[in-house]
Parts: C-alpha cells; structure tokens; sequence
C-alpha cells in the first residue's frame, strides 16, 4: 500500500517555467508519485530549484516547504516577487555574489555602479558563505549550486551574452534608478574617488595628463581612470543596454 501511485495537479508561474519541460509550461499538469514525499523534494526533482520560488499552495492554502504530499493534492508554485528599487523603504544596496561563469557580467554590473563581487578561485561552498556573511544574493548559471539547502538568496541568470545578463538582472531587480554610470572600479568593484590631475600626474603617460582632466582612483587597486576610447566604448554599451530596460 506504501507504494501506491498517487497523483498531484501542479502548476508553476511565472519566471519557474524556464525550468520546466515545454510541455509542462504554463499549464496545470498531473503528475504521479510514490511514497512519502515533500513538496521540497518533489519540486526540486521537476527541475525548479529551492531558490527560485517564493509561495506554495496545497489546495488553495499556503504551505511549508516539509509539507508531505497526499494523493489528490492541487499545488500551485509561485516565483519571488522581487522589487529592489523601493526607495521609499530605503532598502541597502544590493550586493550581487557572480558565480565562476560570470565574470563578464560581474564587470558590466560594476560598470553601471552596482556592488557586484566575483572570483575565479570560489567553489560552491565558498561564494555561499561569502554571500550569506554579507547578506548578498548569488548570480549564477550553476544549477547544481541552486540546489544546495545551505544556499539561501540566489538567482539563475536566464541569458547567455554578458550584454543581455546585465539587461536581464537591471529588470529583474528593478536596478534602473540605480544606475551609477562609472562610479566603481571595473577590476575590484570598490568605489572610485575623483582627483585632480596633479595626484596622478607620476602615474599616467604624458600623453593622456595633456589630453584629460578628470580622473578617478581605485585605493584598492591603485588604478586611475580616464575618459578615453575605453570608456567610449562602455559608454555605447551602456547607452544599447537601457534601451531595453
Ligand atoms: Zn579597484
């Protein structure tokens, strides 16, 4: 009797169904089960991880995630719903932990003035630890990370090219009016400090101290910007990417 075939109606909303089989998008569907099982461990194993969704109703009635199943249930799955940009709560910058694969994205979000943190050298335990200690959220391509029950705030960054993720996280997170165009260092994320000309002279070629005269210093790096082909060609990014935000 223990391991009858019981079935459960399920029906994922939102962003969740990027996890899911075609078939199962966007529709109830009904699915079979033995035994005894979570609603945790049932959702995990349709592919949707722990991290991406917020609310689950059994039966029209919240449930916790160590809810076990019953034959017959109606589950309905919902996805975060974030929002970031409430400035009237006056809510702290957010710090994005990029996992391994998002280096690139790391950079473009620095480059737009959001606190984005990243090396190449954490593993998985690693980039959850630093995350959970600064109360960030972990960006990652990494489904295997997602599905770890000592992750706690995480999202799974849907695109492929660095140039879309950045258009993809500034909408999800609402980040738009918190754009700080070249406000950090591009290499350690920290932010930069304008200085005048005569503070950096002994450190640019001669050739930029003629043709500049802003600049802005990276303490952690000791690194100086300026305003040249580089920065134009950001600029044009940066223009393409809130186009489309
Ligand atoms: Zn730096």
């Amino acid at each position: 009797m223990l391991h009858q075939n019981k079935t459960l109606n399920i029906r994922f909303y939102g962003d969740l169904n990027d996890f899911l089989p075609i078939t199962f998008r966007q529709r109830r569907f009904k699915v079979n089960f033995k035994g005894r099982e979570t609603v945790k461990d049932f959702i995990q194993s349709l592919g949707v991880p722990h991290t991406e969704y917020d609310l689950i109703l059994i039966n029209g009635c919240r449930v916790l995630e160590d809810y076990v199943l019953q034959d017959g249930d109606d589950c309905s799955v919902f996805p975060h719903f974030v929002t970031l940009n409430n400035e009237s709560e006056n809510i702290k910058e957010p710090i994005f932990y990029c996992d391994v694969h998002l280096g690139k994205l790391a950079r473009f979000l620095r480059m737009v003035g959001m606190h984005s943190e990243y090396s190449n050298n954490w593993n998985e335990r690693e980039i959850i630890k630093k995350s959970k200690d600064e109360n960030g959220l972990i960006l990652t391509k990494n489904l295997n990370l997602l599905k770890r029950n000592d992750l706690e705030k995480a999202y799974f960054v849907r695109a492929n090219l660095p140039e879309n993720q950045l258009v993809e996280i500034i909408t999800k997170f609402n980040l738009k009016n918190r754009i700080k165009e070249f406000s950090r260092c591009l290499i350690c994320g920290n932010l930069l400090e304008e200085v005048g000309v005569e503070k950096v002279a002994e450190k640019i070629p001669p050739k930029v101290k003629d043709c500049f005269n802003e600049f802005f210093y990276c303490s952690v790096c000791d690194k100086i910007y300026w305003r040249g082909s580089h920065y134009l060609k950001m600029k044009a990014l940066i223009k393409k990417v809130l186009k489309k935000v």
